[in-house]
């Protein structure tokens, strides 16, 4: 029997307002919006509503710092400094910062304080020690000529993240955004402001200039839409729903904005016949229901050979039925609720259809209690590739099991998606590995794991999973222009 351990205390919540030119401020409107506890329905705190005028007031701050500041004339190592002071204080703060996004999202507490903010932490490391390693080359060219380049900052950059990793996305963003020399507007998503906020205070204590990091609460289609339609920004980076970066897309092109996305996903993880079955079911169980099925990358097309399917299903339905749901403060908590009402009610729709088009429910397939927004673990056997749960992305505890049994047939049906992000693969044969890698079109392949992420490694999708990359050197890259200067000699 598992062990409970004692909740976690409840952490507090400091910073509800706009963080603007190195202040808090309320919106200008004098609006707020409550951010919810999934795991009671309750309110934890009203949080300030920014919209247009607050966005504009935080672009003005941002162009400022970018222009005029310390920041503009700052070594590059010691913007480095910077970073890895504030990675300091975040692990100095570390289990409360993870009970707090604990509180706000509805993760395990565990989880939060063993996978996102190390996570955290690391990757404002990495970036931090980028800062002075962006480097320009000098170009042979024709002539009596001495042409160089040099790696500028692409200057005011809103970010605009969601709700899944709320901290972790506040790390992609500005690890490289700050390390280039870029100043940020960031707005967080509207269900999981807080831990963004917090962060954006453990920023001023680490001596960041005033203006160089603002970030604006509120809500996609006012503060979000402003931000991208802002003519004193110059690029946006967004994480997100792939028909939100459509609008983005459409909305940044008046000002033709550099954009970078990291959208959604429906990954494949293939269980070829001579896996290792019990690591290949730990390894897919982990990939499907880590931070409740919430994961862009999330493996939710699992498919099994069919010489071993039915011993696999029969482990993949006992982790499921055994995972233990509860309190997101409970240390031994390894599932909480999802974000929202609107999420919840989202994966109970998937369900309905998973049942009315003829899969079968293995287990799972409920609400968990009476309060909150908890979803039973559920996997679903005899799935077809034509059914919903198997083409759409569901954000949710729902896995599908497909059958398959040649290996050509299994490369073209794991390619036959609109996304590209993520895919997996169990075998021992090595050979099949590697041209699994190869074939398969997506930004990240897993190997007999899932879901390992570090900050030196680039992730991002093919097709309409994304553009662009993040993290790793490739992730500078968005945040640099490229200047050629050439001199007569
Ligand atoms: P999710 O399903 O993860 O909430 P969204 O794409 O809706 O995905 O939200 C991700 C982020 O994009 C959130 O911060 C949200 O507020 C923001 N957002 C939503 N709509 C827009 C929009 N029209 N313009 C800019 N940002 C938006």
């Amino acid at each position: 029997m598992a062990t409970t351990l004692e909740p976690v205390a409840l952490p507090k919540v400091r910073h509800t307002e706009c963080f603007i030119d190195g202040k808090w401020v309320p919106a200008a409107s004098g609006k707020t919006f409550a951010t919810m506890n999934p795991a009671t329905e309750e309110e934890i705190a009203q949080v300030a509503e920014g919209d247009a005028a607050d966005i504009d007031r935080a672009v003005k701050a941002a162009r400022k710092a970018f222009e005029n500041s310390a920041w503009s004339r700052i070594d590059a190592r010691d913007r480095g400094r910077l970073i890895y002071r504030l990675a300091d204080l975040i692990e100095e703060e570390i289990d409360e910062l993870a009970a707090l996004e604990a509180l706000d999202n509805g993760k395990p507490v565990r989880d939060a304080r063993a996978a996102d903010l190390p996570l955290v932490v690391d990757c404002l490391r990495y970036y931090a020690g980028f800062a002075d390693k962006i480097q320009g080359a000098t170009i042979p060219v024709r002539g009596n000529y001495f042409t160089y380049t040099r790696k500028e900052p692409v200057g005011v950059v809103g970010q605009i993240i969601p709700w899944n990793f709320p901290m972790l996305m506040v790390a992609w963003k500005w690890g490289p955004a700050l390390a280039a020399g870029c100043t940020i507007v960031m707005k967080p998503a509207e269900q999981t402001p807080l831990t963004c906020l917090r962060m954006a205070q453990l920023a001023k204590e680490a001596g960041f200039p005033d203006g160089v990091i603002n970030v604006v609460p509120g809500f996609g289609p006012t503060a979000g839409a402003a931000l991208v339609k802002h003519p004193g920004v110059d690029k946006i980076a967004f994480t997100g729903e792939h028909r939100t970066a459509q609008i983005i897309m459409r909305d940044a092109s008046e000002s033709l904005k550099r954009l970078t996305f990291e959208l959604g996903g429906k990954s494949p993880n293939v269980i070829l016949a001579d896996a290792d079955l019990d690591a290949a079911a730990a390894g897919t169980h982990f990939g499907l229901f880590f931070n409740q099925g919430q994961c862009c990358c999330a493996g939710s097309r699992v498919f099994v050979d069919e010489r071993v399917h039915d011993e696999f299903v029969a482990r993949l339905k006992k982790l499921a039925a055994t995972r233990k749901l509860g309190n997101p403060l409970d240390r031994s908590t390894e599932q909480g609720p999802q974000v929202d009402q609107a999420q919840f009610d989202k994966i109970m729709k998937y369900i309905q259809l998973g049942q009315n088009e003829g899969a079968n429910c293995l287990t799972g397939g409920k609400r968990f209690g009476d309060r909150g927004y908890f979803v039973e673990p559920t996997v679903f056997e005899n799935v077809t590739d034509d059914m919903s749960i198997a083409r759409d992305e569901i954000f949710g505890p729902v896995m599908s099991v497909l059958k398959f049994k040649e290996w050509e047939e299994l490369i073209q049906r794991a390619n036959n998606t609109m996304f590209g992000l993520a895919a997996a693969v169990w075998t021992r044969d090595v050979g099949r590995a590697h041209e699994f890698a190869r074939r398969v079109r997506a930004g990240t392949i897993w190997v007999n794991c899932y879901d390992v992420f570090d900050a030196a490694a680039p992730f991002g999708g093919f097709k309409m999973s994304g553009q662009g990359r993040e993290l790793g050197e490739e992730g500078m890259k968005p945040y640099t222009e490229s200047k050629t200067v050439t001199i007569q000699l």
